[in-house]
């Protein structure tokens, strides 16, 4: 007896199947590959923020320096030895001062849901910065960086690690805003379903943050430095400022607690556009 192949249409029919199914499970798929990097990146900055712990316990409650490169004691080197790109700032994070703290692991500061590996000429490794008031980089003298541990007063409030996506193609200096100010001046990443950040605490812990405004997701999206904050906005600029590391004594930080919520002025939107070139970091190392 003669086997008769699919007409056209049992044919379209299969397909049509196949592609409902693969519309089904895709974005369980998804889902799950988004959970799994969530889980690794928070398990990755909890390390780093514990071997942040660890540093100070050896240093007499010194900070670990949160510049790049500039000090000898900072956290993370620049891009240094031989290799590829990748490989060099491997090698910057190997000479880093926490990296004996973190278990010598330099996987644990790449977040796996970091896509600049991939993409031409931005090919970065690491996805943290340390905020810039936590011994890092300052910005045009608007806060007074905490060197000692014992000068921040909630550390189970304030982060010390942010996910960056900088601009510049790797993260140099610190993640810095301006605590007095309305506007953001670093932009941060938002890789995990385009809307959260992993952030590392002060006490060791690491949490996953959901932004609420819609000008903070399209300031990530951007990578735009300086980016403004309409009126109606400001939820996520005011949690970012509320727990920024700075060295303030306790009365200091409740005024900053007092001080929220903001509203704008027309002058700091002046000020904002007459703001000459990024100063983010004094270091190149390209
Ligand atoms: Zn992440």
């Amino acid at each position: 007896m003669a086997r008769r192949g699919m007409t056209l249409i049992e044919l379209l029919i299969v397909i049509g199947v196949i592609s409902v199914l693969l519309a089904l499970i895709f974005p369980a798929l998804i889902r799950v590959r988004n959970q799994a990097q969530g889980t690794i990146c928070i398990q990755n900055l909890k390390t780093l923020s514990l071997a942040w712990l660890l540093y100070k316990d050896d240093n007499e409650d010194h900070l670990v320096g949160g510049e790049v490169g500039k000090n000898p004691h900072d956290w993370v080197q620049g891009p240094m030895g031989t290799g590829t790109f990748i490989e060099r700032k491997k090698e910057g994070i190997r000479r880093g001062a926490l990296f004996r703290y973190a278990g010598e692991m330099v996987e644990v500061y790449r977040c796996p849901a970091d896509q600049r590996k991939l993409e031409l000429g931005r090919a970065a490794y690491r996805s943290y910065s340390i905020a810039g008031g936590a011994n890092g980089e300052g910005w045009q003298n608007t806060f007074v960086q905490a060197r000692k541990y014992s000068e921040i007063h909630h550390p189970a409030t304030t982060y010390v690690f942010v996910e960056q996506d900088d601009p510049r193609g790797w993260n140099k200096g610190s993640w810095v805003l301006n605590p007095q100010g309305k506007t953001w001046v670093d932009p941060f990443a938002i890789w995990h379903s385009r809307t959260r950040s992993t952030l590392g605490y002060a006490d060791g812990h690491a949490e996953m943050r959901r932004w609420v405004d819609s000008s903070t997701i399209e300031m990530c999206r951007k990578r735009e430095l300086f980016y403004p904050v309409p009126p109606s906005e400001g939820q996520d600029l005011r949690f970012m400022l509320s727990g920024f590391p700075q060295k303030t004594t306790e009365a200091q930080h409740a005024r900053a607690g007092f001080r929220l919520p903001w509203r704008f002025a027309s002058t700091e939107m002046h000020v904002r556009q007459k703001r000459s070139a990024p100063q983010l970091s004094g270091n190149s190392y390209n």
